[in-house]
């Protein structure tokens, strides 16, 4: 085990299982599953359920079922299914041959609403859609029983009968649990488990005019796939109650049992798929994975790897309080996890030319500079140098105050891997006054970065020769809201969506070693941050990197502000 695994492993799931498999309760199973609805694309919240529901299968031997929750018609696309399947299986979870649809039980749920019929508890009723939440009652008030409520069995059985052969319309009648109007919880005030939709979904076609409710399909698929710990987030703790009534209810094949936890809430973002759905189709982003969006397919083109996802989702741990994540927090996992793993390498990203006047005309080196500089398994490569370099162009000031540690005029500074220079001149365009490019000095006896001297110089800069490089896109990214909370207070969070999320570099130049990158390679460009080759728009003639994340921690800064 981890030293990550046994630290997470004090979370109050954990324990639950752990008191269980002491009672050899479920003949010592334990059987978890990831049930997303697919409407959409999964989101970094859902990382966190998979994490979880996979984590603990894999801690107890035990086993975690893809199980896509599809009851509503409408709004469920095979796209969907199969983006959540290849984000899963990117996050490095295995539902092996575990992949199922609860719309592949809409025959055994049928026979179970059945069941209840005869044991008359649910009955067909009539009332309209407004009548039935007139009738419920609220929190201070008990509901009113319907007057169908008292249909008899055979009577329901033939109106659920012709629900089912679609004789009846949308909206004329449904299917409701019969449990207690005065119920002070109002998910047991005969909830509805049935509704008739005259609508194709997208595995069953037209074999169905009605649809299970989610409360009545979830915890019947848990059963029917003899889930033992039914993990989900904090808002069906009301519905909890309903879950195992409905069980207890029922000849199920197991006693599958729910137990909630806090969902994540990541600052400045918004995680709902309605939410995320709305960006898209309003085009405020390019697409599902724009690097911009916390979805996984989003995050994943930004650069993050599986696993600083996977540590992020151990670090925030497994709570029944919610609260909201700093994305510092999420920063931290992928720089970390890429301050390991990724070859450091220059790139400039706003170029400033600069001649070297003594430097030979025709000449050109090769400067040896090392991927890592805390790993030398990561080996050594080959950077050119030449007479016309650039530099970023932050890094010169022409009238750069006493604590300015990089380029002015007259100071010395040391271009990494390479020599020392010196600048000597400014050639600024006549019209704009803007500066054209730098005419600077070099020391031939500082190769390799050092004065034999002995003498220092407080800049290091990076740099690519001119002839050399690739010119690149490079595409620099920011929170996508202005706003910590954009949805606080049922704001409308378009509003805060941030107008500079997103600055595109044309030309920006990379040292050719990059050349040989393949989409999703991961880099750190040397004092910019780490960057990797866009998944879809990457080729070697026209290089496009994301910037993943910068080097330090900018947030904290701009919580603080
Ligand atoms: P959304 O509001 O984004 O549509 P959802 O809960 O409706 O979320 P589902 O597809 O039903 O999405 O979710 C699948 C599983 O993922 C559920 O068990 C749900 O509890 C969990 N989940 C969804 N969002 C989060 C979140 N932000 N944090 C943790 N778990 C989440
Ligand atoms: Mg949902």
């Amino acid at each position: 085990m981890s030293e990550n695994e046994s630290s997470a492993s004090s979370n109050f799931i954990r324990k639950i299982i752990a008191g269980d498999l002491q009672q050899n309760l479920n003949e010592g199973r334990v059987h978890t599953r990831f049930p997303p609805e697919p409407n959409g694309y999964l989101h970094i919240g859902h990382a966190k359920s998979i994490c979880l529901n996979f984590g603990l299968a894999k801690e107890y031997d035990g086993l975690c079922n893809l199980r896509f929750d599809d009851t509503n018609p409408e709004k469920e696309e095979t796209e969907f299914v199969e983006s959540i399947k290849q984000d899963v299986h990117w996050l490095g979870f295995d539902w092996q041959d575990r992949e199922y649809y609860a719309s592949d039980y809409f025959e055994q749920l049928y026979q179970f609403a059945v069941e209840l019929i005869k044991k008359d508890k649910a009955y067909v009723d009539s009332l309209n859609a407004d009548e039935i939440r007139e009738y419920r009652g609220t929190l201070t008030q008990p509901g009113k029983e319907s007057p169908h409520r008292n249909r008899s069995v055979d009577e329901n059985l033939l109106m659920f009968k012709d629900m089912r052969a679609g004789k009846i319309e949308e909206g004329e009648c449904v299917l409701r649990a019969k449990i207690d109007m005065s119920s002070p919880n109002i998910n047991m005030r005969d909830p509805i488990i049935y509704r008739v939709r005259k609508a194709a979904h997208h595995r069953t076609g037209d074999s169905w005019c009605i649809y299970p409710m989610y409360d009545f399909t979830h915890c019947l698929s848990d059963a029917i796939e003899s889930i033992t710990h039914s993990v989900c987030t904090l808002e069906f703790e009301d519905h909890r109650a309903l879950y195992d009534w409905v069980i207890d209810n029922l000849e199920t094949p197991s006693r599958p049992r729910q137990y909630e936890f806090a969902r994540l809430n990541l600052d400045y973002t918004v995680l709902s798929k309605r939410k995320l759905i709305e960006l898209v189709k309003d085009k405020y982003v390019s697409g599902w994975d724009d690097p911009r969006m916390l979805t996984i397919a989003g995050i994943r083109r930004r650069g993050y790897t599986p696993a600083a996802i996977r540590d992020f989702c151990d670090r925030i741990g497994v709570t029944k309080s919610d609260t909201r994540i700093d994305m510092s927090v999420l920063e931290n996992s992928l720089r970390e996890d890429l301050d390991k793993s990724a070859p450091r390498v220059m790139a400039v990203l706003k170029p400033l030319k600069v001649v070297i006047e003594n430097y030979p005309e025709d000449s050109e080196e090769e400067l040896d500079a090392a991927n890592h500089p805390q790993k030398p398994e990561m080996g050594t490569r080959k950077v050119p140098f030449s007479r016309t370099i650039f530099i970023e162009q932050d890094d010169f000031m022409e009238d750069a105050p006493k604590k300015f540690f990089r380029l002015a005029p007259g100071k010395e500074v040391r271009l990494r891997y390479a020599y020392f220079i010196t600048c000597q001149e400014v050639i600024k365009d006549e019209q704009t006054g803007e500066i054209k490019e730098l005419r600077c000095s070099y020391d031939p006896a500082t190769r390799g970065g050092n004065a034999p001297d002995g003498r220092k110089v407080k800049g290091t800069l990076h740099w690519v020769s001119e002839k050399h490089a690739l010119k690149s896109e490079v595409r620099l990214y920011d929170r996508l809201y202005t706003e910590a909370n954009p949805e606080e207070g049922g704001r409308d969070s378009k509003e805060f969506l941030n107008p500079a999320s997103i600055e595109i570099l044309k030309d920006a130049r990379v040292e050719p070693f990059l050349q040989n990158a393949k989409a999703e390679d991961r880099f750190q460009f040397e004092r910019l941050g780490y960057f990797v080759a866009d998944k879809e728009d990457w080729s070697p003639q026209s290089p496009v990197f994301n910037r993943a994340v910068t080097l330090r921690d900018t947030w904290g800064k701009l919580n603080k502000k």
